[in-house]
């Protein structure tokens, strides 16, 4: 059996991160991977091979609440999810770390200010080379440094839009974009500004996505080991019970043991909380971690719509994701609640449009569909999605993830709908044409659209109502860590990605100092 210093499940934004954040220490670490390189091919770029054929979707059949098999939408690479993601890398709100109203009830607070995650916000952005700007976003939260990359420019239409929404009052701004874009000197941008970049892998790694930026920097230092097609199937404690002696893994479907000083999951939500339930023994009957009976609990995903509205004129914009909106994010004059984040998602092309029938029927006799996508603007609108316990995973009867979930907030999100629709018109478009979309949600069942989901093994002072304690460490536990999206107690309404990079970067810094190792990383990739 191979023994590491740290093993770390899962190389997604959470995983990725924090083994990039540990590197520079000279620890050896062991990085787990259950997926493969997501292979550079031309169909990366390919809106049929992947909106409509689902080519970068893993095989996986999750179970939901009534037993009913369903492929959720997720994607098991080297990276994680962050190898198809939109980018957008927002800090949640200096609100969301507190406790808040909602229409149908409260979103707890976190054991953790927004200033003690602040630092590491702004490391997290630099790595991933964020672009944006400051003062623009009247939610934005204070930030001890500027954006290390200026906003990506909107494209005319987009600026028009931008002009538009303003002139009706409200305050849009420049979405915070995590591509590698140097539009003062093209010749030398890696991105290429293209329009297949928001649910696309990047085919010339102009991405700031996990693997480019996180893991590869990573592997260049000796210490690191990523073996892929290897997936951890049960963590194994000692005479103790209080401390993981032994991760079992299928390795490319063989049986391999590893062991470590330090074991860190980091499997996106609901894997790590399979992986937890799956490891029960007989010191751990209700699975490891979990004497609360808290693991799998509390999962959120965000209360999401894609809707499509059709500009009067031509939209001709490569890369749309520029824009948000926050006027609605904790409420308006009309409404007591928070709505959420409206912003854009990539620019739809008509082959996205097979199949979709709300599209198809209430638009395509009078309109094909590759002139549907001339005149298409793309919105994303997102309203928080509460922790409930009974919205949870647990293990189905072959140990696969079996997902209950029933939505919450579904009047915010109605409203939220209605506020953009009530400014289309003002802003040269048909009210009437504000159309939901599927294929941007890659699915029609709203539990399949898993992209965003979080909140199985949320932190807390409080061993009865949380799995991990302020460091992320299990309360049970002595060397077990979660730093993917489980450890949010709430989910917030803007994008979750930049949170768990952030979080990873802080746990980071206090592995370092457990494992006396904080100078060197200080030195390297540490929080300035
Ligand atoms: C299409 C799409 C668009 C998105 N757009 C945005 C966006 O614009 N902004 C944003 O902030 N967020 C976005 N997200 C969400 C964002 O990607 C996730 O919130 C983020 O990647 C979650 O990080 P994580 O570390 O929790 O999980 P992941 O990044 O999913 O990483 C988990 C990793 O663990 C691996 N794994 C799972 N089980 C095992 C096991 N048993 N053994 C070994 N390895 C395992 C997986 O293969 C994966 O690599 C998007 C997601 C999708 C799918
Ligand atoms: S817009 Fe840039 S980062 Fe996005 S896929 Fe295209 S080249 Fe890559």
């Amino acid at each position: 059996m191979s023994s590491y210093d740290v093993i770390v499940i899962g190389s997604g934004a959470g995983g990725g991160t924090l083994v990039r954040h540990l590197a520079p220490s000279g620890k050896r670490i062991l990085l787990l991977e259950r997926g493969d390189w997501l292979r550079r091919e031309p169909e990366n770029w390919s809106a049929a091979d992947v909106f409509v054929d689902n080519r970068y979707i893993s095989r996986d059949t999750w179970l939901d609440g009534k037993g009913k098999a369903f492929q959720p939408q997720v994607h098991y690479f080297v990276g994680g999810a962050t190898k198809l993601y939109g980018a957008a890398l927002y800090r949640l709100r200096k609100e969301d770390f507190g406790e808040l109203r909602h229409h149908d009830g409260v979103s707890p607070a976190w054991p953790i200010s927004y200033e003690e995650m602040e630092p590491y916000y702004t490391a997290a952005e630099r790595l991933y080379q964020v672009h944006g700007a400051r003062g623009e976003d009247p939610t934005e939260p204070p930030a001890s440094a500027p954006y290390p990359f200026p906003a990506v420019s909107h494209e005319p239409r987009i600026q028009q839009l931008s002009d538009d929404l303003a002139a009706a009052g409200l305050s849009p701004f420049h979405a915070p974009c995590g591509v590698m874009l140097n539009e003062a000197n093209p010749p030398y941008s890696a991105c290429v500004r293209c329009s297949t970049c928001d649910g696309f892998p990047c085919l010339v790694h102009a991405k700031s996505d996990a693997e480019v930026l996180a893991v590869r920097p990573a592997l260049e230092h000796p210490n690191v080991t990523l073996l892929t097609n290897a997936r951890a199937v049960a963590l194994r404690t000692g005479p103790s019970g209080t401390e993981v002696t032994r991760v079992d893994v299928e390795l490319s479907g063989a049986p391999a043991t590893f062991s470590a000083d330090i074991v860190v999951v980091s499997c996106g939500a609901a894997n790590s909380a399979q992986l937890l339930l799956a490891s029960a023994d007989d010191r751990h009957p209700n699975g490891l971690a979990n004497g609360s009976d808290q693991v799998g609990r509390n999962y959120t995903f965000h209360n999401s719509q894609a809707v499509l509205a059709l500009s009067k004129e031509e939209n001709p914009t490569v890369f749309q994701k520029t824009l948000g909106v926050n006027d609605f994010y904790f409420g308006s004059d009309d409404f007591e609640y928070p709505m959420g984040n409206i912003q854009m998602v990539g620019k739809s092309s008509a082959p996205m449009y097979r199949g979709e029938k709300p599209l198809e029927t209430k638009l395509a006799p009078t309109r094909t569909l590759e002139n549907m996508a001339r005149h298409a603007v793309d919105f994303w609108l997102s309203t928080e999605d509460l922790p409930r316990p009974d919205n949870r995973v647990t293990l189905g009867p072959d140990g696969q993830i079996s997902l209950s979930y029933t939505p919450s907030n579904e009047e915010p999100k109605k409203r939220l709908y209605h506020k953009l629709k009530s400014v289309l018109g003002q802003a040269g478009m048909h009210p009437d044409h504000l159309i939901p979309r599927h294929a941007y949600l890659k699915t029609e069942i709203p539990v399949a659209g898993v992209a965003h989901q979080a909140g199985t093994c949320r932190f807390g002072t409080d061993p009865h109502t949380s799995v991990l304690n302020v460091d992320c460490r299990a309360h049970e536990v002595d060397n077990l860590y979660v730093v993917d999206t489980s450890f949010f107690p709430s989910i917030g309404a803007v994008n979750p990605a930049l949170t768990a990079m952030a979080n990873a970067m802080r746990v980071g810094d206090h592995l370092l100092e457990r494992m006396g190792a904080a100078r060197a990383v200080e030195e390297h990739a540490g929080v300035g």
